[in-house]
């Protein structure tokens, strides 16, 4: 199986955290979002771990929250002792309705509205980190008519390029997010934010992409802006004191993945930053992370159920599910790869090879192609695996489809988290 989680029980049916998948289907329907809470507490604690086994524990991890946001998980990180990174108001006002501490929450966006920014300010969000020279300019203003100083972070490219797909990649100079490093920007956007009156800069950030496998490029990250954190005491005399080294370790979506597990690409930055410090003679700074993907990732599977199965001959054979790009677009926008089995056939060999279709009025509206599937007949329940992140934050109503229910499973039982949408709540804002 891909994921320790997973299991089939005497009945044949997939399990996830002990739960039977079938069960879930038919008891809340289709298509369905599950997650194992136990799993994303398990991902959670193996973070903190390694911070208080590798650094004595001087840093924070905040969920990365555009990989799931919903209440739920506000409040399970939370209690796990992690933070949150949001990147926009809903977001932001989510963390803040289940309770997240303000403080314990960096605020993300490369493009932050004045709204949003007054909503950090005025929450008193722990980290802003800021992107762009006009955008310190309206955060002071804003900042000085609240009476209030914030903190702030600069988010840097450090210019490492991830190996991974171009539209995940963010190191790089051609990027829309942050400053650069090689061109001279970085270093003359923390000499600007130093100027400003109401804007306390305590760091640096860089987030080098997503679904990185393996532990070089971050290290060579923590090492390109540690020593950039080294010139600026240098140049202008400011120690800065933080240093968010963001997201980005890989899953094993498919059984071909072999990513490096999360605690061993922490283990290796942390190493990074305690050498590169003692080389440069450089205070160790206190380090964040922003995982995503690596919290809730494999955590999570979406159900559907087989609406039909359509043989074209000598081309392919498609599985057409109740479901699509409107719960999960990731194949249409990067041709991401995902496992996926008959829940209820979950013991036989996946013997056939098919295309998943959506029910989406779009060609391209796939799950996946080419997939190892047991041979699917109308009314089987569709697993696709490894679906908890990026999959319910990126949904949409294309279609006038309500967004699925998202359920949590924890010790066998589960309970609704966000409830199915209705038609009523599409037309909620028509006039
Ligand atoms: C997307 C993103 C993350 C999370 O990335 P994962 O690959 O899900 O760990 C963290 N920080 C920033 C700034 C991001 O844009």
């Amino acid at each position: 199986m891909l994921t320790p989680n997973l299991t089939v029980n005497a009945e044949g049916h997939l399990c996830i955290g002990g739960a039977d998948t079938v069960v879930l289907a038919k008891t809340h329907g289709t298509p369905l979002y599950v997650m194992d809470e136990n799993m994303i507490r398990e991902n959670c604690r193996g973070f903190a771990r390694v911070i208080s086994e590798e650094y004595g524990g001087r840093g924070l991890i905040c969920f990365a929250s555009k990989a799931l946001s919903c209440k739920e998980l506000y409040r399970i990180v939370d209690s796990e002792g992690l933070g949150a990174d949001v990147v926009s108001g809903g977001e932001l006002y989510t963390a803040l309705k289940a309770g997240m501490p303000a403080e314990k929450i960096v605020m993300h966006g490369n493009s932050k509205s004045n709204a949003e920014l007054q909503m950090a300010v005025t929450h008193g969000v722990g980290r802003i980190v800021c992107d762009n020279l006009p955008e310190l300019d309206r955060l002071n203003r804003i900042a000085e008519a609240s009476g209030k100083t914030v903190n702030i972070m600069l988010r840097i490219k450090p210019g490492i390029d991830a190996h991974t797909h171009d539209f995940v990649k963010t190191g790089q100079i051609d990027s829309k997010f942050g400053f650069a490093l090689e061109t001279g920007e970085a270093m003359a956007a923390v000499k600007a934010a130093s100027l400003y009156p109401n804007l306390n800069l305590v760091g640096l950030h860089c987030h080098i992409g997503s679904q990185i496998l393996d532990t070089a490029p971050f290290a060579e990250a923590a090492r390109v802006m540690l020593g950039l954190m080294n010139k600026i005491r240098t140049e202008i005399g400011v120690t800065l004191p933080e240093l968010n080294l963001g997201g980005g370790p890989g899953i094993r979506y498919t059984e071909a993945d072999d990513p490096m597990p999360f605690s061993e690409i922490v283990r290796a930055i942390l190493g990074a930053v305690k050498e590169t410090c003692a080389e440069l003679s450089f205070p160790e700074p206190f380090v964040l992370f922003e995982p995503g993907r690596s919290i809730v990732g494999g955590a999570g599977l979406t159900l559907y159920t087989v609406m039909a199965k359509k043989t074209i001959p000598d081309i392919r054979t498609y599985v057409l599910v109740d479901g699509g790009m409107c719960d999960n677009p990731r194949y249409a926008l990067y041709q991401s790869r995902y496992e996926a089995m008959i829940a209820n056939k979950a013991a036989e060999p996946r013997s056939e090879r098919v295309t998943i279709g959506g029910k989406c009025c779009e060609s391209g509206d796939l799950i996946g192609e080419d997939m190892p599937l047991q041979p699917a007949a109308e009314d089987d329940i569709l697993a696709v695996l490894a679906t908890g992140a990026y999959n319910y934050s990126m949904a949409s109503n294309y279609n006038r489809n309500p967004r699925a229910e998202l359920v949590m499973v924890r010790d066998d039982a589960a309970r609704t988290v966000v409830k199915r949408e209705t038609y009523e709540d599409i037309v909620r804002n028509d006039i």
